[in-house]
């Protein structure tokens, strides 16, 4: 089982891989207003550099564990921009807890969600409302928890999840900097979405959309 979930994830960061790739442009231009408008590349470079090293994996042997570490690896070798050690941080946070999981399930993706978020928030030593990618990823993972006590489908879920990250996201709109480059415009950050939780709402739903299909099939 570990071995189909540990190809479970290769192919959710090919997929993710693939989103970014799709709104590399609109990010890089999210970022141009207010910071230095490198956000698009820096996150296409990361998970290119992810899936270049999944795909020297030997599946045959590989857990779900190891395919999040060499993920943080590749993506903190490749970014060295704040965004950077945060998704290492994430994704070796996630290397741990998926190791307490034997099936693709609901308390699988719960889990992820979960640990990304946290790996985020202790590395960044970030709170909601700083206006960063933490203002997605917080209610993405709480929503994924809330859903999944009630007893909700993965494709809840992952829908909730999406919804949730998406909202946080559009949120960040009406904050302040007070993290990253954006901060040193205070209030001319305003009125504009933070780059880095655009593009976590795009991974957030990509994971969603992703594992979805994998439970369907
Ligand atoms: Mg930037």
């Amino acid at each position: 089982m570990s071995r189909n979930q540990a190809r479970e994830l290769v192919s959710m960061f090919y997929a993710i891989s693939e989103a970014i790739e799709a709104e590399r442009g609109s990010l890089t231009r999210l970022d141009g207003v207010i910071g230095d408008a490198d956000h698009g590349i820096t996150m296409s470079t990361g998970f290119l550099a992810v899936n270049s090293a999944l795909s020297k994996l030997d599946m045959e042997n590989c857990t779900p564990s190891d395919v999040f570490f060499t993920a943080a690896n590749a993506f903190l070798n490749a970014v060295g921009a704040s965004t950077g050690p945060l998704y290492a941080t994430a994704f070796l946070c996630a290397a741990t807890a998926v190791r307490q999981h034997d099936c693709v399930d609901g308390r699988f993706l719960c889990s992820i969600f979960a640990a990304i978020a946290e790996g985020i928030r202790e590395r960044g030593k970030g709170a909601r409302g700083d206006k960063t990618m933490l203002d997605a990823w917080l209610p993405a993972a709480e929503a994924a928890h809330a859903a999944y006590e009630r007893g909700a489908s993965v494709d809840q879920i992952a829908r909730e999840a999406a919804e949730a990250g998406a909202a946080g996201a559009a949120a960040t709109r009406a904050m302040i900097a007070s993290k990253g480059r954006a901060a040193r415009l205070g209030e001319r950050s305003l009125g504009h979405i933070d780059p880095g939780a655009a593009s976590a709402r795009i991974i957030i739903e990509t994971i969603g959309v992703h594992f979805k299909k994998s439970i369907q099939q």
